[in-house]
C-alpha cells in the first residue's frame, strides 16, 4: 500500500498504458482520476495485440527484447486479477509465430532474421510444410518453409480495455471524458485543467501516448516522442487461430495476420513516419495484396474496418518512465510498437513512482 493516507493520483490518458497504470494504483489503495476525451481510441485502438518478443527482435534492441520477455508472465498475472474482479477471462493465446518469406530475397530476410535472433538466444526452429503441415494451413503453396517461434502470444486489446474499464469502475476510479489542456505542479500537489473543470491530486502520470507532453509540463531533457502512424485492417472469414500467428516478409515489406477464433483477422501494419493517420489507397492495396499472396485463403474474407493509430516512438525506440524535473508529475511513453506488450511492466513503474512521492 502507498501510505496510510490515501494518495490521490491523476492519470492523463486512457490508452493501455494509462488504464493498466490506473488499475495497479487502485489496487495499491490510491484514489485515481483518469482524464481522456476518448478513452482507448488512440494507438491502443489500432493495435493487433501481439505479445511477441521473439518475432519483434530487431538489431540493437536487446534491452527491449529482455523487457518484452517479462511481458507474458505479467499479462497472465494481470489477466487473472481482472478475471477475479470482473468474472470475465482475458484470452491469452500462446501459439507462437510462423515467419515466412514470399520470394527468394524475402527468404533471405528470414534467414537473416534467424541469425540475429540466434544471437539473442531466442527459442526458434526451422519448420517446413512437410514437417508441420498444420502450421502452414492457408499459407500459399509456394511457401514451403519458415521459422517457428514458440513463446509468442497475443491478446485482443479491445477485450483488455473492456475488462480494465470495468475493473476501474468496480474499484471506484473517476473517468473524466475531457482533454487536459494544461497541467500544474506545486510542492504538495498537481493540477490538471480541463473544459469540465480542474482536477487536483497528490501526484500525476502523463500517459498521453504519441501526443507527448501537455502544456505546463516541464520540458524533458532526456526524452521526446514522435508519432509513427500505423493502420490495421480487420476482416472476417478465415480462421487459423489454433496455430501460430503468421508473419511474413513480402517484397521486402513486413506483414502479419493475427487470426482470432471465429474468423476475425487483424492484418497489419502500415508504418508512416509522417504521422499521418489517414489510410492511403496505395498502402491499403499493398497490405491487401501482400496478405492475399501469403494467405490466399483470405480471398473471400469480408472487410470489416480499418483502424489507425499513432505509435509513440522515443529517440532510441525504448519505452521510458520519467519523473518530470522535481515535480510530482511523471511521463510514461515511448512504447512504440510494444505498448500493449509492455503495459503491465509500466503499471509496476507507476506504482513505484507513486510510492516514491507519497
Ligand atoms: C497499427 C498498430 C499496431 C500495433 N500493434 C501492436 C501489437 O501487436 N502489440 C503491441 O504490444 N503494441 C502494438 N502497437 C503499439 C501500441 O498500440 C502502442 O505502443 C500503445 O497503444 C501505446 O499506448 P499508450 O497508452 O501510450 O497510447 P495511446 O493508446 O495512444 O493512448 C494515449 C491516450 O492519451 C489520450 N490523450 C492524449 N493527450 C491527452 C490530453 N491532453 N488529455 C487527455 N488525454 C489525452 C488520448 O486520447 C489516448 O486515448 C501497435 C500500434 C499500432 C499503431
Amino acid at each position: 500500500m502507498v501510505s496510510q493516507q490515501r494518495q490521490n493520483v491523476l492519470v492523463v490518458g486512457a490508452g493501455i498504458i494509462g488504464l493498466v497504470s490506473a488499475f495497479r494504483l487502485l489496487q495499491e489503495g490510491c484514489a485515481v482520476t483518469v482524464l481522456d476525451p476518448s478513452p482507448a481510441k488512440g494507438a491502443t485502438w489500432a493495435a493487433a495485440g501481439m505479445i511477441a518478443p521473439t518475432a519483434e527482435i530487431a538489431v540493437g534492441e536487446e534491452a527491449n527484447y529482455e523487457l518484452q520477455r517479462q511481458a507474458l508472465p505479467a499479462w497472465r498475472a494481470l489477466g487473472e486479477e481482472l478475471r477475479v474482479l470482473t468474472g470475465d477471462e482475458l484470452q491469452i493465446v500462446e501459439k507462437g509465430t510462423l515467419l515466412v518469406g514470399w520470394d527468394a530475397s524475402d527468404q533471405r530476410l528470414v534467414d537473416q532474421f534467424a541469425r540475429v535472433a540466434g544471437t539473442f538466444g531466442a527459442a526458434l526452429r526451422e519448420s517446413s510444410r512437410d514437417e508441420d503441415p498444420e502450421e502452414f494451413a492457408g499459407v500459399s503453396a509456394r511457401i514451403t518453409r519458415g521459422l517457428l517461434m514458440a513463446g509468442d502470444a497475443w491478446i485482443n486489446p479491445d477485450e483488455a480495455v473492456r475488462l480494465l474499464l470495468a475493473s476501474l469502475e468496480l474499484l471506484g476510479a473517476k473517468i473524466i471524458p475531457s482533454e487536459v489542456t494544461r497541467i500544474e505542479s506545486s510542492d504538495h500537489d498537481v493540477r490538471a485543467v480541463t473544459a469540465l473543470g480542474d482536477y487536483v491530486g497528490g501526484c500525476g502520470i502523463l500517459a498521453t501516448g504519441a501526443a507527448g507532453l501537455v502544456p505546463g509540463a516541464p520540458a524533458s531533457v532526456r526524452n521526446a516522442v514522435r508519432p509513427v502512424s500505423g493502420v490495421t485492417l480487420r476482416v472476417r472469414g478465415f480462421d487459423r487461430s489454433d496455430v501460430a500467428t503468421v508473419r511474413a516478409f513480402v517484397r521486402g515489406r513486413s506483414l502479419y495476420v493475427v487470426s482470432r477464433p471465429g474468423g476475425y483477422c487483424v492484418l497489419g501494419a502500415t508504418v508512416d513516419e509522417r504521422g499521418e493517420s489517414a489510410l492511403e489507397l496505395g498502402e491499403l492495396a499493398r497490405l491487401t495484396r501482400d496478405a492475399l499472396d501469403v494467405l490466399p485463403a483470405l480471398e473471400s474474407a469480408v472487410v470489416l474496418e480499418h483502424r489507425s493509430g499513432l505509435r509513440p516512438a522515443s529517440r532510441d525506440l525504448e519505452p521510458f518512465f520519467e519523473q518530470l524535473g522535481d515535480t510530482r508529475w511523471a511521463w510514461a511513453s515511448g512504447h512504440y510498437r510494444h505498448g500493449v506488450t509492455l503495459a503491465p511492466l509500466t503499471g509496476a513503474s507507476a506504482v513505484a513512482f507513486v510510492r516514491g512521492v507519497a
